[in-house]
């Protein structure tokens, strides 16, 4: 998936185009397969529920990612902390979720903190792995705010890890990003990361 952003629009131009019906049958083989009666009443509407629920998951929302000339100079860490999120893993089609954690030193451009949010659900909205959730927030910030530094930190519980084998419910993934002074100034580094950390503290 790339994401489109020109004229400063995030559009769906590039989205996957989903097959509802082929969703459905395969939803219905997939039922009969794991050996459920598809014909029972209670699973009459199965099919069509499980189409709608994975076009909704893998429908990213398009958003107009406005952006601020910093006409005040504002020269410290910009931190959104603990934005909630969920995606479906590619692995095994189950849902990891967790909370976000994004900053950046600002250049000459900044953005409005609920852009950060829909930024994170953009990318959320796809087959992912987290690591690649991760780059591609912080990547998407690098281009489009070119700011001095950037930091996103990804905290998530992945069903398909908690809910089999020997992991424990609630075990938590934390991926980073970290670029331009946030990751080569120790300082910078340093505050990003205390900011973060005193989130995980908190919950
Ligand atoms: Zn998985």
């Amino acid at each position: 998936m790339t994401l489109n952003a020109t004229n400063g629009r995030v559009d769906g131009s590039h989205q996957r185009r989903i097959d509802r019906g082929a969703v459905e049958r395969a939803a219905a083989d997939l039922l009969r397969a794991l050996g459920a009666d598809v014909d029972a009443a209670a699973l009459e509407e199965t099919p069509r529920r499980v189409a709608d629920a994975y076009a909704e998951l893998l429908t990213p929302q398009p958003f107009r990612p406005t952006t601020f000339p910093n006409d005040d100079v504002y020269d410290e860490l910009i931190v959104a902390r603990s934005i909630p999120f969920h995606s479906l893993c590619m692995h095994h089609l189950l849902p990891f979720h967790g909370v976000a954690h994004i900053g950046y030193l600002p250049g000459e451009r900044i953005i409005g903190l609920s852009k950060l949010g829909r930024v994170v659900e953009y990318f959320s909205r796809d087959l992912q792995i987290q690591e690649r959730l991760t780059t591609q927030v912080a990547g998407w910030l690098q281009r489009e705010l070119e700011p001095k530094g950037v930091g996103v930190v990804l905290e998530a519980e992945h069903l398909c890890m908690s809910l089999r084998g020997v992991q424990k419910l609630g075990a938590k993934t934390v991926t980073s990003a970290l670029r331009g002074v946030v990751r080569d100034d120790a300082r910078t580094r340093q505050e990003f990361l205390a900011l973060t950390t005193r989130t995980n503290h908190e919950q």
